[in-house]
């Protein structure tokens, strides 16, 4: 059996940053990867002469994220497009109201207005909930105790809902109260015109990476770990799984001995949702000019409600949509082009004729993908906070968990990825590591 000092199972940006850190130190690792191909959820199609980022797209807020640093360090191009965090109004956004109409300027900033108030009763709300309480339970005693006329209200509680499911996949009433409390945005957003699969390309140079190696088992002791998989066995002094919440809740992946708590406990609060993205490329650019994003609202929008204008990322007119949470789940085995037909219907109650037909329709099914299970993870009514840090509790100093969930500041990011990654490293070396040595060859 081949023995290392350290075994990493998953290539995606936690398991290629604990990697690349841990094998700078000079020790000796294997990266065990399910798929035929790193990034796990970076993941950039190169197709046709388009590029086309299919999992994460944005850092969302680059002030003070180490992860700007990375990827700058790495020479990695970016281009800002601050509206990715479901902001209101902090960029230009072409509202349309209920009945189709555009809304004007002073309208928008009215809403944005409200928005803004809004969140800031809803956040004292959230401080006080019992626990247990869902994020749709916070709306509802946040309107009731504004009581503000039915319309405002209605506006200001759809934009919520669709918040939730945009940034977390899921319906409101299924959040937990605090599932978005880590929302908010540092400085401006960033993506990529060459796509964010590049960074975990940088993080692998060097690496010892075997592809198509499911993992099934992991056996630990205090004394090292055996990771057992179609191809048979090998043996580290220390493991790190980064394998999502998932997979570690499918039943495909086995500890032995099981988990401890607080482990278990924590995994047990969170679910992988139901978040899908659309791209539609057109033949003519039919929507409004100089925005970063078009909004329907009222029940038009309740499936189809925000549009992304990605024309100056990829050179030709394209849009970008969600299918998140209800919508992912109800859209969920339907085709390509039923997808792209319903959108349209979308955006036809806005444009009307002018609407085209799509020339290119990409629709990503991170619902079905065997070894995600889902696009990322949340915390269902009752779960903590905490939860997501807990699950990084080193386990006999042998086996460490990281990944997107265990990082409790920004989770369901690229961000919370490294970050975890980095946490993982450091643990197993008992010191302190800079992120900029990254970059830096192994
Ligand atoms: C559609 C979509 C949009 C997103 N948008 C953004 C965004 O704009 N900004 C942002 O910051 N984040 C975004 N995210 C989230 C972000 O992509 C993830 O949080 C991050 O990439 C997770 O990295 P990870 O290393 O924790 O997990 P993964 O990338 O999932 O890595 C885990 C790896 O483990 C492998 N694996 C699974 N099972 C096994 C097994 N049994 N044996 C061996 N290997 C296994 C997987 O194949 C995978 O490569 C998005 C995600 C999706 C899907």
């Amino acid at each position: 059996m081949e023995t290392f000092d350290a075994i990493v199972v998953g290539a995606g940006v936690a398991g290629l940053t604990a990697a690349r850190l841990l094998a700078q130190a000079g020790q000796g690792v294997l990266v065990l990867e399910a798929r035929d191909r790193i990034g796990g959820r970076t993941w950039t199609e190169h197709a046709d002469g388009f590029t086309t980022d299919r999992g994460a797209s944005w850092i969302h807020g680059i002030d003070g994220n180490p992860l700007a640093q990375v990827v700058d360090a790495f020479g990695m191009r970016s281009v800002e497009f601050t509206v990715g965090s479901y902001q209101s109004h902090s960029r230009p956004i072409a509202y349309y109201g209920p009945a189709g109409e555009r809304l004007s300027e002073e309208a928008s900033h009215a809403f944005g207005e409200d928005i803004r108030e809004f969140d800031s009763h809803l956040a004292a709300t959230i401080g006080v909930s019992v626990p247990g309480s869902s994020y749709a339970d916070a709306i509802e005693e946040t309107l009731t105790a504004l009581d503000w006329e039915a319309s405002r209200a209605a506006r200001v509680r759809e934009f919520m809902y669709h918040r939730a499911e945009e940034q977390y996949g899921v319906s409101a009433g299924n959040l937990d109260a605090h599932g978005l409390d880590d929302d908010s945005v540092e400085g401006d957003e960033v993506v990529f015109p060459e796509g964010f699969g590049e960074l975990a390309a940088h993080l692998a140079k060097g690496l010892d990476i075997r592809l198509d190696h499911v993992v099934t088992r992991v056996q630990w002791s205090p004394d090292g770990a055996r990771v057992m998989c179609g191809q048979g066995g090998f043996s580290a002094a220390k493991v790190i799984v980064t394998v999502p919440i998932g997979i570690l809740k499918s039943g495909d992946f086995e500890f032995s001995p099981a988990l401890p708590e607080p482990l278990t406990d924590a995994i047990a609060g969170f679910e992988m949702n139901n978040f899908e993205k659309v791209f539609l490329r057109f033949p003519r650019k039919f929507w409004d000019h100089d925005v970063y994003a078009i909004r329907q609202q009222g029940d038009a929008g309740t499936w189809w409600h925000s549009w992304y204008d990605l024309t100056d990322l990829h050179g030709v007119p394209t849009l970008l949509t969600f299918a998140a949470g209800p919508s992912a789940l109800e859209t969920r085995g339907w085709s390509d082009g039923h997808i792209a037909e319903s959108v349209l219907q979308a955006l036809r109650g806005i444009y009307g004729e002018l609407v085209e037909t799509p020339e290119h329709v990409l629709v990503t099914n991170w619902q079905d993908d065997p070894f995600s299970r889902g696009s990322y993870a949340y915390m269902t009514p009752g779960s903590r906070t905490e939860h997501h840090d807990l699950l990084a509790t080193p386990v006999a100093g042998v086996l460490h968990l990281a990944g997107e969930a265990t990082w409790g500041e920004d989770p369901a990011t690229v961000t919370a990825a490294l970050r975890s990654g980095h946490r993982a490293a450091q643990n197993i070396l008992g010191r302190e590591l800079p992120f900029k040595t990254l970059s830096d060859r192994i």
